[in-house]
Parts: structure tokens; C-alpha cells; sequence
């Protein structure tokens, strides 16, 4: 369904990824593992089109190559971002509202809904984002990026600088949005978690895919974990 092929992404002069190919299938999560400055995020960004790439980005038998960020977001891919980078002055329901811009029909009531997943987001929702924790933010971040109703969801290192406990609570909503049937690419550094609950995985290093396979064929290469432990 979504298909990387050959793609090289440039910042500037510099080559991030070398030529790697993707596959997510419909109804699937595939995870992109790999340690700091393996090329994931350059990755995920090449697919939403906002740095300069070579290769080619298919979604549903379509080439997105040509097409604007805007465009690539009407055609269902959505993001939640690293960092989350939620928008923090404005309140949690507007963060919600702003994430749900191109699918305003039925949009409060797909709020109401997150707030009765999320009972935490609901009882903040007059609240500005920036004040919530971590992990607070980290759900409103997928809550937003699910409000334009995507056909695939990139989740970039969700479970980035959360405490054990909270990073849990949130694989455990990547679960949840799993059995829902959402297409997921998940980003992650945290592999045994990531391994868990994805269909296939790919191991990123240094902008080339160094493995990929069924989660416990990967989870069992050592060579591969230490990597990403930094443990060699
Ligand atoms: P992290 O988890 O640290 O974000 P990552 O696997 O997502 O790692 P990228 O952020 O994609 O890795 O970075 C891949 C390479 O591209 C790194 O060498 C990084 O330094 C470089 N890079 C990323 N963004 C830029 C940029 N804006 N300008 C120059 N180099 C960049």
C-alpha cells in the first residue's frame, strides 16, 4: 500500500539514506528500527514530502513524487511527529480542532470520542497543551494526527523520553489503534516494544537497511540489538 523505492534523502549536500525500500501493507504496522541518526526521521519526512528526495513514494498505486505536503495529506498519510511538537499555547480541543482541519464534518464529535478513549485529554481540554506531561502530549499528538481520519499513520519515536510505565500506556494505544485496523509505519528506537506489535520490521543504519523480517527474526539478532543499545 505504501511503497518506498530506491529513495535517497538529502539535506542540503548531505545524503541521509541511501537508497532503501519499504513496504506497509494495508491493515498492518511495520516498524523502522534503528539508533540515533539511522535515517528514520529523514525517512518518515521524505514520505510526507517535506525534505528533498530521489526514489519514488507510491501510496495506493499512486506516485506521490510530485506532490505538495498538502496534497500528500489529502491523500490519507498523517504524522505525529517526534518530539510530538504539539501546538503548545493552544489549548488541548484546539489542538484536536487544527488536527482535524480537512475533515471538518462530524469533526466535534470525533473529539468526543478521543475524550472518552482519553478521559486525561478530556478533563485538559480547556488547557494549554504545553502544560500537560509528557505522555499527555504524546497521546494528543496521535489523537491529532488521527483527526483527518488517515488511511496511514506515521508514528515517529512515540515512546521517545518517556518514563518505562508511560511508554507502555502508549504502545499499548498503538495496540489498540492496530486492532482497529490502521495502517501504521512506527518509528522507533525502542525495539522490543516496537517487535511486539508489528508485522514486519526493517533495521535502519547509517541510511541503508541493514535487515528486515518477521518480528522475531529480527528480535533475535543480538548483532542488531546491540546497536541499537549502543552494546557492541
Ligand atoms: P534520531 O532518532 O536521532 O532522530 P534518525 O534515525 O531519525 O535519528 P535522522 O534524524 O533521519 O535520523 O538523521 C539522519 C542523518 O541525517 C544524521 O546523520 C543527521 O545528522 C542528518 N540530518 C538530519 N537532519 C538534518 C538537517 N536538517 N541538516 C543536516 N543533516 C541532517
Amino acid at each position: 500500500m505504501l511503497r518506498v523505492r530506491n529513495l535517497r534523502v538529502y539535506h542540503g549536500i548531505i545524503e541521509a539514506v541511501h537508497g532503501i525500500n519499504i513496504e506497509v501493507p494495508l491493515g498492518k504496522c511495520v516498524a523502522l528500527l534503528g539508533p540515533n541518526g539511522a535515517g528514520k526521521t529523514s525517512t518518515i519526512s521524505a514520505i510526507t514530502g517535506v525534505v528533498k528526495s530521489e526514489g519514488s513514494v507510491s501510496f495506493e498505486d499512486r506516485n506521490l513524487s510530485s506532490l505538495s505536503v498538502e496534497d500528500r495529506i489529502k491523500a490519507g498519510i498523517s504524522v505525529s511527529p517526534e518530539g510530538r511538537r504539539v501546538f503548545a499555547n493552544l489549548t488541548v480541543e484546539e489542538n484536536l480542532v487544527l488536527g482535524g482541519a480537512l475533515k471538518p464534518k462530524c469533526r466535534s464529535d470525533r473529539i468526543a470520542e478521543w475524550f472518552k478513549t482519553f478521559p486525561i485529554l478530556g478533563e485538559r481540554r480547556a488547557q494549554p497543551a504545553g502544560t500537560l506531561s509528557g505522555g499527555e502530549q504524546q497521546m494528543l499528538a496521535i489523537a491529532r494526527a488521527l483527526m483527518n481520519e488517515p488511511k496511514i499513520l506515521l508514528l515517529d519515536e512515540p515512546s521517545l523520553g518517556l518514563a518505562p510505565k508511560i511508554a507502555s500506556q502508549i504502545f499499548e494505544m498503538i495496540k489498540n489503534l492496530k486492532q482497529e485496523n490502521i495502517t501504521i509505519l512506527l518509528v522507533e528506537q525502542n525495539a522490543t516494544q516496537a517487535l511486539k506489535l508489528s508485522d514486519y520490521a526493517y533495521f535502519l543504519n547509517n541510511g541503508h537497511i541493514l535487515a528486515e523480517g518477521k518480528p522475531e527474526e529480527l528480535g533475535g539478532r543480538e548483532d542488531l540489538m546491540a546497536e541499537l543499545t549502543g552494546i557492541t
